[in-house]
């Protein structure tokens, strides 16, 4: 991605993903691993001394198998954010900064919205995509949206002795972390943190929790030392911990696109192409995402995905 010539500064690093998983485990890593290869990933299923011999620092006693996807990566969010931003801008979008407080409303129709300023927007079509906000915006247009926000720590530590350069590893205990620099950057997410726009930091966070975890996988980490951590909030889809993304039937003209639950970096480009398609076309081009749409939330039948954080 391009604007002006200029490509997207996202520093991109391909330095792989690797899920690993416990014995009990292993028949749905391998569903997945299947799944993943029909649709074309290359994705290696390493056994508990493939691991060893891959990743010789890593404790793979109580692992079934791990799934190692070499070519995925990481990247800057603020330099894609950007990136996107300014494409946008050159294709002609007009960004407004300013807060949503209030929806005017027909009885199946969002006609305008109000901002704090007080100036009013009106529109065709109206898209919520405000993340951990989602849920409060969503109300303002009476619709329910189980979208909560949720606490993250993110940790950059160092490991006591030396080290290989890890890929993202992830397990089902929801530790996730990766080689950044010459150190780590990680957390172990803790799906019990009480909900609410909290960004105050634990600092013992990473010696209760996180420490433990990685210094059990990779025992180097027995001296591991933590030099920052911060918070963010994740976007908690409280049905199944996936995105919400469609149209809303009681007022068409709403559209939603929110509850990443902590992946949105991730889908925001194909998400993005998703809600653009069916707010231009009225359907889906590239991907029919219809399992993702709201009606689950109205029916109660939540979409969960198998293996993932
Ligand atoms: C610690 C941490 C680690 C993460 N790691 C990863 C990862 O490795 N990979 C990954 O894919 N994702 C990751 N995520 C998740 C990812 O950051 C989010 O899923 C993603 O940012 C969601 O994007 P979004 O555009 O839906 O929401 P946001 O980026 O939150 O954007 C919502 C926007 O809506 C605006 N807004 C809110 N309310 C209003 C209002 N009333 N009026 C107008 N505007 C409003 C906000 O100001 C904001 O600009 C992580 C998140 C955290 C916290």
């Amino acid at each position: 991605m391009a604007s002006n010539g200029r490509p997207a500064p996202v520093d991109w690093v391909e330095g792989g993903y690797l899920f690993i998983v416990p014995p009990d485990n292993v028949a749905n890593l391998e569903r997945n691993v299947k799944r993943q290869r029909a649709e074309g990933c290359v994705v290696d299923l390493l056994m508990p001394q493939e691991l060893k011999s891959k990743f010789p620092s890593m404790n793979v006693d109580d692992l079934g198998a791990g799934a190692h996807t070499p070519h995925d990566g990481w990247c800057d969010p603020n330099g894609l954010l950007w990136g996107f931003r300014r494409k946008a801008v050159e294709l002609g979008a007009v960004y407004v900064k300013d807060r949503v407080v209030a929806a005017e409303m027909d009885p199946a129709k969002a006609r305008a919205v109000v901002l704090a300023s007080g100036e009013r927007v009106a529109a065709d079509a109206f898209v919520n995509a405000a993340g951990a906000w989602s849920g409060e915006v969503a109300s303002m247009f009476g619709m329910k949206l189980p979208v909560t926000p949720m606490r993250r720590f993110e940790h950059y530590f160092t490991a006591g002795s030396p080290i290989e350069r890890l890929p993202y590893v992830k397990d089902v205990a929801r530790l996730a972390f990766r080689s950044e620099g010459k150190g780590f950057s990680g957390g172990v997410v803790d799906g019990n943190e009480r909900r609410g726009f909290n960004f105050e930091v634990d600092h013992d966070y990473f010696e209760r929790v996180v420490w433990p975890a990685v210094a059990h996988r990779f025992p180097a980490f027995e001296a591991a030392k933590c030099h920052r951590t911060w918070s963010g909030l994740y976007e908690q889809n409280e049905l199944d911990g996936n995105p919400v993304i469609g149209r809303w039937s009681r007022v068409p003209n709403l559209y939603t696109v929110a509850g990443f639950s902590g992946h949105g970096m991730m889908h925001a480009p194909a998400a993005g192409r998703a809600i653009a398609e069916l707010v231009v076309h009225g359907r889906y081009q590239t991907i029919d995402l219809g399992r993702l749409g709201y009606e689950r939330v109205e029916a109660g039948e939540p979409y969960r995905e198998e293996g993932i954080l």
